[in-house]
């Protein structure tokens, strides 16, 4: 069979004409300062059709010829069409589990709500899926010479986990800036595992971000914050994933937590693509979240009216302490590009307080989920909007969880053992200590589980 050719490059996101080989270190647009993001030659996906398109994803899903079997290389074609084979560093990311919340979803007076489990991958975090696209760039980049003696990141803590773990795979230095005392022991370890230069800077997010991109100006050092949209591009096969295990349908509502806003517009980006290409013939609406502690996305949308438009001013704030680390953002990158996205998908932004945000990961976690606190900002934002009849029974909705709750054990255990702070517990099951005799066990057995009028002894 002739293949096809697909091809993509860089193009300035702001509309001017700018572009520029993948191959290129390039990050912003030389010409207006803009972001960039991967142009697909979309005319020669289209030559393909859409049943073409479902069939070679579902052959190649989670199985075969290393490594398309993994989310984001099944898709190569959509991702980075040209990046050679050999030169892919994946482990085996995407390919998360997608399952549905019955018990949780009627507590809310909802039937149809999944949990879309980006964090069950290799370092906990829906951040592999676009780290493998960006490291995989830079292995190609380097094969053809270009003198890039490390990758570098500012991090709330899983970016980094990503990058020092796809960089090991691949044997290239890596350098990763964390605000101190800011982020979870266990995100804190993983790149110390993985052989990074991990620096702790007397800082928040914000301070690091600023930092690695003076780092960046010099061409040895390539950068793997969010802006680089290499990472969008990974990042969006989420989208295409979440679809094909719901066997090529739409939910009506995808809600994700926001921070730096790179996610909300790679989902954005994946469903718009789907839907050029042909594969889906409507868009979900998308729920942008954010810890109201950090929330300059929804200052902005609330100060407009409400209805979110592209090109709306994201004015910077400085971003309060919250239980959602990994989103306490200020000034966040993606702030364009996700309003963008939020208008094409008719979309909301929607925040939650750390009360909102503990309760509602609790609250799911009770039907068997394990939140971690991010995943928390967005089910607490699925719930205000289901209290409020915007999502309503009938409807699906798809909540994007960002990472593993294991990530986050001192925020479990500090919330049912009443130590939040401003927060109370009020679904807190601390354990009991009790003696260790068979009495003890089974009169706590008896107070929390009164025996059935009339069951069995
Ligand atoms: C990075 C991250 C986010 C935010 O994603 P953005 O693309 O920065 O908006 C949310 N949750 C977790 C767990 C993250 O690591
Ligand atoms: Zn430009």
């Amino acid at each position: 069979m002739s293949e096809p050719s697909f091809s993509a490059s860089f193009r300035c996101s702001e509309g001017c004409d700018f572009r520029a080989a993948l191959t290129e270190v390039v990050y912003r647009c030389p010409r207006c300062q803009g972001l960039l993001e991967v142009e697909h030659d979309v005319a020669a996906l289209a030559r393909r059709s859409p049943d073409e398109w479902k069939a070679l994803f579902d052959q190649r899903f989670r199985r075969g010829a290393w490594p398309l079997g993994s989310g984001v290389w099944g898709k190569k074609e959509w991702v980075y069409p040209e990046l050679a084979l050999g030169n892919v560093v994946s482990m085996y990311e995407g390919g998360s589990p997608l399952l549905r919340l019955d018990g949780y979803a009627r507590e809310l007076g909802l039937d149809d709500v999944w949990l879309k489990e980006c964090g069950v991958t290799h370092s906990g975090s829906f951040k592999d899926l676009g780290m493998t696209v960006l490291v995989s760039a830079v292995k190609e980049m380097r094969a053809r010479g270009k003198p890039i003696r490390a990758v570098a990141c500012a991090s709330t803590g899983d970016t980094s986990a990503a990058l020092a773990s796809y960089c090991a795979a691949a044997g290239i230095p890596s350098v990763v800036l964390l605000p101190r005392g800011k982020i979870s022991i266990a995100q804190l370890v993983q790149p110390i595992s993985n052989g990074a230069l991990v620096l702790e800077l007397d800082t928040d997010f914000d301070g690091c971000m600023k930092v690695v991109q003076e780092l960046s100006a010099a061409p040895d050092i390539y950068l793997a914050n969010s802006m680089n949209s290499l990472r969008i591009e990974g990042q969006k096969t989420l989208s295409v994933e979440l679809v094909q295990q719901l066997d090529w349908t739409v939910p009506d509502w995808i809600v994700i937590p926001g921070g730096n806003l790179g996610n909300a517009s790679a989902v954005g980006r994946g469903f718009q693509l789907m839907m050029q290409l042909g594969l889906v013939d409507r868009l979900p609406r998308l729920v942008v979240a954010q810890a109201q502690k950090a929330n300059p996305l929804y200052r902005a949308v609330a100060a407009a009216g409400g209805s979110p438009r592209a090109g709306l001013a994201v004015a910077s704030i400085a971003a309060e302490r919250t239980l959602a680390s990994a989103i306490q953002i200020g000034a966040p990158v993606s702030a364009r590009r996700a309003l963008r996205a939020l208008e094409a998908l008719d979309g909301i932004v929607e925040q939650a307080s750390e009360q909102e945000l503990a309760d509602a990961a609790a609250r799911a976690d009770r039907h068997g989920a394990y939140a971690c606190p991010h995943t928390g900002v967005a089910l607490a934002a699925l719930e205000k909007l289901a209290s409020r009849g915007v999502v309503r029974k009938g409807q699906r909705a798809v909540v994007i969880s960002t990472a593993h709750g294991l990530k986050f054990s001192d925020f479990k255990v500090g919330y049912h053992e009443q130590r939040l702070g401003e927060v109370a517990a009020r679904l807190g099951n601390p354990s009991m200590q009790v003696p260790a005799t068979l009495g003890a066990v089974q009169d706590a057995i008896a107070r929390r589980f009164p025996a059935a009028p009339g069951g069995a002894r």
